[in-house]
């Protein structure tokens, strides 16, 4: 499925449906005239878990998980060995990175991600350059 334009609220949100409308199709005017695809991306689910629990819902709950993870880090400090306690972090990691992205949607910041990581990788490399 291509990138989907999600100004079209009313397909995206409250059908659960991607609508080629392109942002023209508000409450579903346009929508009878073009073809709508039933398979949903990963951003498309994102985008209605947003509009279903609301925006300070999803953030509370990226810091939840976020605390989460610095728990599950703690404990496969007291037990390296537990492979119980490994898996409890790649699930823990799979959480923040989910709601990580849900932020970027939330802030809208999508570009301003990237730009931000290019520099600290940059920086990342400068500093193993050099030390
Ligand atoms: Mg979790």
């Amino acid at each position: 499925m291509e990138e989907t334009n999600f100004d079209c609220r009313h397909c995206v949100f409250n059908k659960g449906l991607y609508c080629e409308a392109d942002g023209d199709c508000f409450e579903g005017e346009k929508h009878g005239n073009k073809e709508v695809q039933t398979e949903l991306s990963v951003r498309d689910i994102y985008k209605m878990a947003i509009e279903k629990w609301g925006r300070e819902e999803q953030t509370n709950l990226a810091i939840e998980e976020m605390a989460e993870l610095m728990q599950a880090i703690n404990k496969t400090r007291r037990y390296p060995d537990s492979l119980k306690a490994r898996d409890n972090i790649a699930e823990e990691i799979a959480d923040v990175s989910v709601m990580l992205e849900q932020l970027i949607l939330i802030y809208d910041c999508q570009e301003n991600v990237e730009d931000w990581k290019e520099r600290k990788v940059s920086r990342i490399l400068e500093h193993l350059m050099k030390y």
